[in-house]
């Protein structure tokens, strides 16, 4: 089923638009599964888990983490990833900068977007965007490469539209400003239920686990 899902979504895609294979909970054979049908982008929220499935999977796709990282994981995590999208405070920075200043690499990045403001979420509120790029800038081994958002969690993927209308003029308000170090290029939002309306509202990635690899169990 996995090989079907994931080209019945890529075949739906407008190009430009990159799919990003959501792994958690999933086995290095289901993701290589969805890779041997065309996805390039795995997306994992675990760094010890993205861990094992590198060492079956390695380098057949983009590693992109997308859990909140802890500043005791960053090591591991700039030698894993090509890139983290889920930056969302100066101090988690100021480590993955050091880290990839010993390990001698520039760490690209997308910072997270509390888009909802809601308290149990992650993410830089809309109005702190600009200042804590401004800030990122200033770190010549962090590469803002563009922002992601999760929207709320909602049943109805209508009721995400508003929050991804908004994340996308904080993504041209960003690249209007032409930060020096700053690249708005990718702009990451919607999941499996809400996908088609983030594309409408100008994602270029999507991330998408349980449409390509069913419900999870674990
Ligand atoms: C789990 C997860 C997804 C995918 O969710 P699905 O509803 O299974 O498609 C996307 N983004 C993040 C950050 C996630 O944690």
């Amino acid at each position: 089923m996995i090989k079907e899902n994931v080209s019945k979504i890529l075949c739906e895609l407008p190009g430009g638009v990159e799919l990003e294979a959501v792994a958690k909970s999933r086995t290095p054979q289901e993701v290589l599964e969805a890779i041997d049908a065309g996805v390039k982008i795995i997306g994992e929220n675990y760094v010890q888990e993205a861990e094992l499935a590198f060492g079956v999977i390695g380098n057949k796709a983009k590693w992109h983490f997308i859990g909140h990282l802890q500043k005791n994981k960053v090591k591991k995590a700039i030698r894993l990833f090509d890139m983290i999208e889920t930056l969302d405070s100066l101090e988690l920075a100021e480590e993955v900068d050091k880290m990839c200043v010993r390990e001698n690499k520039a760490m690209p990045v997308l910072v997270e977007i509390n888009s909802a403001k809601e308290e149990q979420k992650f993410g830089v509120l809309p109005e702190d965007v600009e200042t804590f790029i401004r800030r990122l800038s200033r770190l010549d081994n962090v590469k803002v490469m563009g922002i992601m958002t999760m929207g709320p969690m909602l049943g109805d993927p209508e009721d995400a539209r508003p929050y991804f209308v908004e994340t996308k003029s904080i993504f041209d308000k960003l690249k209007a400003l032409d930060v020096s170090n700053v690249e708005m290029r990718y702009l990451s939002m919607g999941m499996s239920n809400s996908y088609k309306v983030a594309i409408a509202e100008g994602a270029n990635i999507v991330r998408v686990g349980t449409k390509i690899f069913g419900e999870r169990e674990r």
